[in-house]
């Protein structure tokens, strides 16, 4: 099962990831973007691709 891990330290609250997950794995935090439906997620690996920061990793 793919698992989006998000570096908190890493995240600037873009928000990038929250728009285009498929499945809409993640959720606006405060100020952060939170992983929320981890379950749900496909592992097409968008979010880590496109995330400006490098902050998002997939775990196989
Ligand atoms: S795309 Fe990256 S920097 Fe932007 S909110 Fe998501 S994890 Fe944070
Ligand atoms: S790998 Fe794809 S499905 Fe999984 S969290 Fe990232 S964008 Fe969403």
């Amino acid at each position: 099962m793919p698992k989006p891990i998000i570096d908190n330290d890493k995240c600037t609250g873009c928000f990038t990831c929250v728009e285009i997950c498929p499945v809409e794995v993640f959720s606006k935090g405060d100020k952060k973007a939170k992983v929320e439906k981890a379950d749900e997620c496909i592992g097409c690996r968008a979010c880590e691709v496109q995330c400006p920061q490098s902050a998002i990793k997939i775990e196989d």
